[in-house]
């Protein structure tokens, strides 16, 4: 049976369902295809970010900050709690709900915009041919003007810690445990393992995070990164730099992890082992070989700046090609091919895409660090605001970190935004929209923000650029 379409999405994440939904919309006639399946034989839809990411992660963190808030710092507020006890299994139902509420709500919105969820495991073949196997084996062929990959991306997983059932996990697993391990050990200090590790941290595990790498978080700015791990490690995460595991090994109902550091190969016991190394582009018997789609040398399927690959009318979105593996990148991403293949010339502008890291404090930025900026040999000025001079964070009990703001030392213009502490993740989006609308420095120091607000810690940062803070000691620059 052949069945024609304007567009066939393959997967339905965030890059996916939000690609079908956007075609829809334009008047295509969209279908998307998706082959997960709950233990009841219905399509699961989502991807990664609904059912084992961002979401269910997300949920667990909310209530561990809040458990551990009750625990251990209400006191000091003068709110007097007894005997707080935490229900695994409660928290573990609240979340499989929120994430049931969601991804139900997706299949809502296909019926709603008319895109047709197929249930089965996509092939790509040549001439935008897609060939779908269903659960039961059988195949069924469609055809599309065009076709979009967004098939995400898997846990990467490292011969020296095999999964194990019940030990050694990743961390799809690491979403699931029923009861709080006493000791936790995970490999990867990265944005998964530093915001598993705050969960089961807050919830009374003692946690150890072995780390290969001798920096911290290579890749945030390293002023915020320093800040960041003194505040994890006051808070009780052990965090290991320069410690590569090599092997690890479960005996009498522990894991027996083995690492070396400087100092030589050293051993770690630990109830349950996490592996949060990275993910990679998921491509498993995806492309047929004449599909024409070419990969990248690190598995990735080749892309232009506008998601096209090198075959005609095929193009490809979210974790399985090159950028970070975002959620709000691979939608942006499948909006924009979306629109494009309706005949409209959008782009994304890749250098004002968020990170975030959701753990207390959060750490979240966008644009450049100081080390790339050195590296490229830009002249600049930094501003920075503590969040401890903000009455607002005081007030919250939450004042540690800083806003930290980069801009080009000639034309002022906001090259970089960074935030570590409290509602980082929300602060963001005002860097985020200064620097889409091309904003200098200059610009929001000049702009009122309400008081007492996190976000003053924004304005003082913008006004320290040129040495203008108010409430901190600075001295204005010579122009
Ligand atoms: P995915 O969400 O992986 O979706 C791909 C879909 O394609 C899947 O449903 C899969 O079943 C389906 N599929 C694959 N191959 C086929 C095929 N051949 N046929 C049919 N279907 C197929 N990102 C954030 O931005 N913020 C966060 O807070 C965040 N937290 C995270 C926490 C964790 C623990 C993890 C693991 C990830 C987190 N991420 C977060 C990353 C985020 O989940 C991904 O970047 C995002 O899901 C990528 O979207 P995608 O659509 O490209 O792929
Ligand atoms: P991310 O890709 O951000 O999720 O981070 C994964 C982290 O895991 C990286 O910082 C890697 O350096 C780290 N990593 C990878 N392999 C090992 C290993 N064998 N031991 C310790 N850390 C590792």
């Amino acid at each position: 049976m052949s069945d024609k379409y304007d567009v066939i999405v393959i997967g339905a994440g965030p890059g996916g369902y939000v690609a079908a939904i956007k075609a829809a919309q334009l008047g295509l006639k969209t279908a998307c295809v998706e082959s997960w399946t709950a233990e009841d034989g219905k399509q699961v839809l989502g991807g990664t970010c609904l059912n084992v990411g961002c979401i269910p992660s997300k949920a667990l963190l909310e209530v561990s900050h809040k458990f551990e808030e009750t625990a251990h710092h209400y006191a000091e507020q003068g709110i007097m709690v007894k005997d707080v006890q935490m229900d695994v299994a409660k928290m573990m139902e609240r979340k499989a709900g929120i994430v049931k509420q969601l991804t139900g709500g997706i299949a809502g919105l296909f019926k709603a915009n008319g895109v047709t969820a197929i249930q089965g495991h996509g092939k790509l073949l040549a001439n935008r041919k897609v060939e779908v196997t269903a659960n039961d084996g059988k195949t069924t062929t469609y055809e599309a003007e065009n076709v979009i990959i967004a098939t995400g991306s898997k846990p990467i997983e490292i011969p020296p810690a095999p999964m194990t059932e019940g030990y050694i996990t990743d961390s799809e697993g690491a979403l699931e445990f029923t009861e709080v391990p006493k000791r936790l050990g995970i490999i990867g200090a990265g944005v998964i393992g530093l915001e598993l590790g705050s969960v089961w941290a807050r919830l009374g595990a003692e946690v150890t995070i072995l780390e290969a790498q001798d920096s911290f978080l290579p890749a945030v700015d390293q002023q915020i990164a320093k800040d960041a791990l003194k505040q994890f490690q006051k808070q009780g995460l052990n965090i290991v730099l320069g410690g590569r595991v090599t092997g690890a090994e479960v005996k009498r109902k522990l894991v027996n992890v083995t690492y070396e550091d400087a100092k030589g190969k050293q051993e770690l016991k630990v109830d349950k082992l996490i592996v949060a190394v990275g993910r990679r582009p998921y491509t498993d018997n995806l492309l047929s070989e004449d599909s024409g789609v070419k990969m990248d040398e690190r598995g990735f399927i080749f892309v232009d700046e506008n998601c096209k690959t090198e075959a005609p009318g095929v193009w490809a979105v979210g974790d399985v090609v090159r950028g970070p593996m975002l959620a709000h990148k691979a939608s942006e991403e499948g909006v924009m091919v979306a629109e494009r293949i309706a005949g409209h010339k959008p782009q994304v502008n890749y250098d004002c895409i968020p990170n975030v890291i959701y753990t207390a404090p959060e750490v979240a930025w966008v644009g450049k660090t100081e080390e790339q900026l050195k590296a490229e040999g830009e002249a600049y000025n930094v501003g920075t605001f503590p969040f401890a001079a903000n009455g607002r964070a005081m007030a919250a009990n939450a004042a540690s970190g800083m806003v930290k703001i980069i801009a080009d030392e000639k034309t002022d213009r906001i090259l970089g935004f960074h935030v570590v502490g409290p509602q980082a993740s929300e602060i963001v989006a005002q860097g985020v929209i200064a620097m889409e609308f091309g904003s200098s420095a200059e610009d929001l120091a000049l702009t009122c923000f309400a008081h007492p607000t996190l976000s003053e810690s924004v304005h003082e940062a913008a006004l320290a650029v040129n040495g203008g803070a108010i409430h901190i000691a600075n001295r204005r620059k010579k122009k």
